[in-house]
């Protein structure tokens, strides 16, 4: 049951305010960006997954590069996923490609190429939930259908002062109740883009807007004095520290990379093989680089010189990586039983999807020199 309490608010005088004020405003500020020139059902769907975690001036190049190689949206489903994932590397959140991709084989094999406009349909391709396929059917098809995402949820939840946790169930249930009551019948689809502008640009999560709002006198929050204790902020768990190591094998002039499976963080990406360590420094370091690499690949190396530490953060975990050269010796790679593995000189890294830290790895190599025996020495030490 939605606890509908607040909703009272939204009388027939509020929304008609509401609804005049709003696409007014939007139409005065709206940002002039790529996604928005165009309704084309594929255009608005890619954006809407790149822009999901992801801020616009991030996904801005992405989203120009992407349609540019593959426009439509049987291009997507005939590329090879190497490909996708090399569109989408330094993105992060990498399923969202994956799923991507699979979602646009359903649409070919089951909507006969054409991004389906049934609810139910768009809910059932891999990677749409229930705010990603409001967005897309709203503003490609002018569907009146809610949308209920970071911005909007905070921008609501302060027009109506609500003092629950948006993420909760009944908060949620509330919010998108509200996003639904809130939509007019004409152009619902430019309603929900000026409803997450003015979340994103005036109603910021640290520090609002109000006196450039433009439905100030409308919201509950202002009027109460109530805007910065709303929403409610859960407490974050403090992120975890991790050590990892990771391994620059060389042979002849030839580094390893090794790819991630299904299921591990970067899965179908490329990269140095690297794994959690206890040790801080050799000898101890060492002996777990040996036994890592052989359980990852079935070969066999001797560990060398300290190339780099590496600090970044994955999710709630703060890793440092230190990377060390490695010689390959000897040892056998089976693929039943080890990652996928390639030999590949520094230049052709460029052509592979690398995990992010496996490209800085990458673009030292190119910069590196090449050293006696190891292939390639990368001599240079710190931080990033
Ligand atoms: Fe947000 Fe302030 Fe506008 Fe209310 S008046 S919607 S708190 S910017």
């Amino acid at each position: 049951m939605v606890d509908d309490s607040q909703l009272p608010l939204l009388d027939a005088a509020w929304l008609r305010a509401f609804r005049r004020k709003l696409p007014a405003w939007y139409a005065r500020n709206a940002r002039d960006l790529p996604w928005r020139r165009s309704s084309d059902p594929y255009a608005v769907w890619l954006s809407e997954v790149m822009l999901q975690q992801t801020q616009v001036e991030t996904v801005r190049p992405y989203f120009e590069r992407f349609l540019r190689e593959l426009p439509s949206i049987r291009t997507l489903a005939e590329a090879a996923e190497h490909r996708i994932l090399q569109l989408w590397e330094g993105l992060g959140y990498y399923r969202r490609a994956q799923q991507l991709h699979r979602a646009a084989q359903v649409i070919q094999s089951e909507h006969e190429g054409r991004f389906p406009q049934d609810p139910a349909a768009v809910r059932r391709l891999p990677g749409i939930g229930r705010y990603t396929a409001g967005a897309i059917l709203s503003i490609a098809f002018d569907q009146r259908q809610p949308i209920l995402e970071a911005n909007t949820a905070r921008l609501l939840s302060r027009l109506l002062a609500y003092g629950g946790d948006p993420a909760s169930p009944a908060g949620k249930r509330l919010l998108w109740a509200a996003a639904e009551a809130l939509l007019p019948r004409r152009s619902p689809g430019r309603f929900n883009q000026a409803l997450m502008e003015l979340g994103s640009q005036v109603c910021r999560p640290q520090a609002p807007q109000c006196p450039e709002c433009p439905v100030a006198t409308l919201c509950r929050a202002r009027i109460e004095g109530r805007q910065m204790e709303i929403p409610l902020r859960r407490r974050k768990p403090p992120a975890e520290a991790v050590r990892e190591a990771a391994a620059v094998v060389s042979r002849r002039g030839r580094v390893l990379l090794v790819q991630w499976p299904a299921g591990r963080r970067w899965a179908g990406l490329w990269d140095f093989p690297r794994f959690a360590v206890r040790g801080r420094r050799p000898p101890d370091i060492h002996r777990e680089l040996v036994e890592n690499v052989r359980r990852l690949t079935g070969l066999c190396v001797r560990p060398g010189l300290h190339l780099k530490t590496l600090r970044h953060g994955v999710t709630r975990f703060r890793i440092t990586l230190d990377c060390y050269a490695a010689e390959y010796l000897a040892g056998r790679h089976l693929p039943q039983k080890h990652l996928p593995i390639r030999w590949l000189r520094p230049a052709e890294l460029e052509g592979y999807p690398l995990s992010s830290t496996g490209r800085k790895l990458a673009g030292l190599l190119a910069a590196g020199q090449p050293g006696a025996g190891a292939g390639v020495v990368i001599q240079s030490e710190g931080d990033s």
